[in-house]
């Protein structure tokens, strides 16, 4: 059988589905395998001057932080504010294998607080891995 996978990136968090087609003795036959994943909330955001903060939180669906320090590479300035006003963002990918909280490049801490570190905006969640 041959597979096929589709990803979607939801505002509440991660499906990924494999759709597998082929032929079962006289059949053909076609179904969908899926997994989905919650993704880390920004519980709050120190970064009041980036597009997508208002009022402390973060407003767009899927950060990305890293990658060797935990610093947010979605942080942007601009004009105006950006991002939805109804979406809370979360963790959509991290680079920052070095953190404790990180597997394969993906965030499993509860949540986290981004805050800011002299001009930057940084995971203050960032635990390093000990030994
Ligand atoms: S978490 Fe990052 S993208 Fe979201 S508001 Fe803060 S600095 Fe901006
Ligand atoms: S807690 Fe660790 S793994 Fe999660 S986003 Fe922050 S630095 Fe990355």
């Amino acid at each position: 059988m041959e597979g096929m996978f589709l990803a979607f990136l939801s505002l509440r968090g991660y499906r990924a589905c494999r759709v597998v087609a082929g032929r079962d003795k006289q059949n053909y036959v076609k179904k969908e395998e899926c997994m989905s994943k919650e993704i880390p909330k920004v519980n709050k955001c120190a970064a009041m001057s980036c597009i997508y903060n208002k009022g402390g939180l973060c407003h767009t669906p899927a950060i990305t932080i890293g990658d060797i320090e935990p610093c947010c590479d979605t942080f942007q300035k601009a004009e105006s504010k950006g991002g939805y006003d109804d979406v809370i963002g979360g963790v959509g990918a991290c680079k920052v294998s070095g953190c404790s909280y990180n597997s394969d490049f993906e965030c499993n801490a509860a949540g986290i607080d981004v805050v800011v570190v002299e001009d930057h905006a940084d995971c203050g969640t960032y635990k390093p891995r000990s030994g």
